[in-house]
């Protein structure tokens, strides 16, 4: 069982900014910008490498809400960045699909 999960079924804390049947958003641990925040689906998908046409529905339903998270989080003006690290070469430490929704700063391209 992954951390996430964990973090879905409250046996471990976390400081969840945003909850619904279908994902949950919460605050990175490590924050790399004043706003970090990770949004996950509640269905159990590995990574972006798992994802197969019947994922849709809820792939687009996180997008959606990380724009309605990032725009309570008063970063949308500005701007923000979404990320999704995939697999060993895209930095991805946690095997649970997760969206890091980062802002508060500016981020330079290309990425590290
Ligand atoms: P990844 O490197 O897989 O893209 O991102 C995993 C993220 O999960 C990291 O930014 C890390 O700081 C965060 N993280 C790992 N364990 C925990 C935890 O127990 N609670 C929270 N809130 N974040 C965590």
């Amino acid at each position: 069982m992954t951390i996430f999960k964990k973090i879905i079924d409250r046996q471990i804390p976390a400081d969840i900014v945003y909850e619904d049947k279908y994902c949950l958003a919460f605050r990175d641990l490590k924050p790399q910008a004043p706003t970090h925040i990770l949004l996950i689906p509640k269905e159990e998908l590995k990574s972006m490498a798992e994802v197969e046409n019947h994922h849709a529905a809820t792939l687009g339903h996180l997008m959606v809400k990380a724009s309605e998270i990032a725009m309570n989080e008063g970063i949308a003006s500005e701007g923000y960045r979404l990320v999704v690290n995939t697999r060993a070469f895209g930095g991805q430490t946690v095997d649970h699909l997760h969206i890091h929704i980062l802002g508060g700063r500016p981020f330079s391209w290309p990425p590290g």
